[in-house]
C-alpha cells in the first residue's frame, strides 16, 4: 500500500495532459495510518478513561454518524436544538446541549444561570462586579477537585461549606449555585437530596458533576429525576461518544441562557468552547447506542478478561491480586496486582516502562510502589490475552 506522501509523488509524476485528471486517480483503498506516517505510538489501553491517553475509542456508528455529518452544511443552533430535543427526552431532562466536554457543561451551565437571558450580562462575564449577578458559587469541602477551575472560569469564587449549618449560614444574596460532585459524595456530610432541598428552599439553583460516572446508564436520569436543576456529564468516557464532547441538561430556561454563551455567538467566555456538527451528532448517537447496550453482557465481558488477567498474574509466586468495584465513578471491575519485593524485583515504575516499551505497547496505571492497577473495558476483543502474557511475562522475569 502506497503512503501518502509515495501517493503524492506518483500523482504529481503521470503527465496530466494525457487527459488523465487527478480525481479520477484513486486514492488507496484503506486509509493511510496517520498514526504510524506521524511517528505517534499507539497502545493497548488496560488503564481506563484518561484524557492524557485520549479518552476512549468511538465505536463505527459513532464514526459513521461523524463521517455522514462532516460531508453536508447545517446550521449550528439547529444541530444542538434538535439533538438536544433527543438528548433531553433520554435523560428525562427539560433540555440539553452538547458542550466541549463534561468541564465547559459546568462552565457554560454557571453561566446561564448567571446571566439568564440578558445579552449585557453575556457579554460582561467573567467580569460580575457591578452587573448585578451573583458570584459565589458553594460546594462541600469533600467534593474540591481540581476542575473547580471550570466553575471560577466565569468570575464566581467558591465557599467552601462542611456541615448543614454551614452551609445555611453561607447562603447568601450572593449565591449564584450549589454544586454537587458525584464521585466524592462520600467525602461530604451532606448527601444528594438535602443538598437539593435546602437549596429548593433558598431558590438556589444546583448542579452536579457526574463526569465519570456512567454506568451505571440510570446515572444519565437519576439526577434529573431527583431535581438538580443542571447535570454535566462527560460524552468521551464510558459513553464513548467523541473525547471532546459532554453534555449539559436541565432546566429548560438554565439551557437556553447557557447557549447564549456557545458558539456560535462570538463575545462570550465559551466561544473557545467549539463543537460542531459531527461532535454534537456524533455524541448522541453514542448517548443512544449506550442507553441500547445489553449494560449486563458488557459487564460480563469486562469481568472476564479481568478474571483472565488476574488469574495470570497470581499464577506467579509472590503476586497477590484484587478485584474492586467502585461505586462512585469508574465503576468497572478495577484489579490491582502487587508483588512481594523479597521475591520480585522490579518497582511500578519499571513495570509501566517495561509494558509502554514492549510490542504491542500497553498502558496500565501505576498502584503504589510495587503495584499495579489494570482495567479491561477499554480493551478491543481479544487484547486481553495480550495484557495477560505480558503481565506474567514481567513479573516472572523479575523473579529473584
Ligand atoms: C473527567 C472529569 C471532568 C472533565 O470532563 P471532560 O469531559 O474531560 O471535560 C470533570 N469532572 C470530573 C469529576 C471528571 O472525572
Amino acid at each position: 500500500m502506497l503512503n501518502r506522501r509515495e501517493l503524492l509523488k506518483k500523482i504529481s509524476a503521470i503527465p496530466l495532459a494525457g487527459g488523465i485528471t487527478v480525481a479520477e486517480i484513486s486514492a488507496p483503498s484503506a486509509a493511510p495510518d496517520w498514526a504510524k506516517e506521524l511517528g505517534i505510538r499507539t497502545f493497548i489501553n488496560a488503564a481506563g478513561t484518561y484524557t492524557s491517553m485520549t479518552g476512549s475509542l468511538m465505536p463505527d456508528e459513532v464514526v459513521q454518524a461523524i463521517q455522514a455529518a462532516s460531508k453536508e452544511f447545517m446550521i449550528l443552533d439547529d444541530v444542538q436544538t434538535k439533538v438536544g430535543e433527543r438528548i433531553a427526552a433520554i435523560t428525562h431532562a427539560e433540555a440539553a446541549v452538547v458542550t466541549a466536554g463534561c468541564f465547559s457543561a459546568l462552565t457554560l451551565g454557571l453561566a446561564g444561570v448567571l446571566t439568564g437571558t440578558d445579552q449585557a450580562k453575556v457579554e460582561a462575564l467573567p467580569h460580575l462586579a457591578g452587573t448585578g449577578m451573583k458570584s459565589e458559587v458553594i460546594m462541600q469541602k469533600g467534593h474540591s477537585i481540581g476542575y473547580s477551575h471550570a466553575l471560577t472560569n466565569t468570575g464566581c469564587k467558591i465557599v467552601y461549606i462542611e456541615t448543614a449549618e454551614e452551609l445555611e449560614k453561607a447562603i447568601s444574596p450572593n449565591t449564584a449555585l450549589m454544586w454537587f460532585l458525584h464521585i466524592q459524595s462520600d467525602k461530604g456530610k451532606i448527601n444528594h437530596q438535602d443538598w437539593v432541598s435546602v437549596a429548593r428552599k433558598h431558590g438556589i439553583p444546583t448542579m452536579i458533576d457526574i463526569a465519570a460516572d456512567v454506568p451505571p446508564v440510570e446515572n444519565l436520569w437519576r439526577f434529573n429525576d431527583m431535581g438538580f436543576d443542571l447535570v454535566c456529564v462527560s460524552g468521551g468516557k464510558a459513553m464513548r461518544g467523541p473525547q471532546s464532547a459532554g453534555i449539559l441538561m436541565g432546566k429548560k430556561h438554565f439551557i437556553e441562557a447557557a447557549r447564549l454563551s456557545m458558539p456560535p455567538r462570538g463575545s462570550t467566555i465559551g466561544r473557545g468552547m467549539k463543537v460542531n456538527k459531527e461532535e454534537i451528532i456524533g455524541m448522541y448517537v453514542a448517548l443512544d447506542r449506550f442507553v441500547r447496550l445489553d449494560q449486563k453482557k458488557e459487564w460480563d465481558i469486562w469481568e472476564q478478561r479481568t478474571a483472565l488477567i488476574e488469574n495470570a498474574a497470581k499464577s506467579v509466586s509472590g503476586v497477590s491480586t484484587t478485584v474492586t468495584r467502585p461505586e462512585l465513578g469508574n465503576h468497572t471491575p478495577t484489579l490491582k496486582i502487587t508483588w512481594d519485593t523479597e521475591k520480585i524485583d522490579i518497582s511500578s515504575k519499571s513495570f509501566l516502562e517495561n509494558l509502554r516499551n514492549g510490542s504491542p505497547s500497553i498502558e496500565v496505571m501505576s498502584a503504589g510502589p510495587n503495584g499495579i492497577s489494570v482495567t479491561t473495558w477499554m480493551l478491543k476483543t481479544g487484547q486481553e490475552k495480550i495484557v495477560a502474557g505480558r503481565i506474567k511475562d514481567v513479573l516472572k522475569g523479575a523473579l529473584k
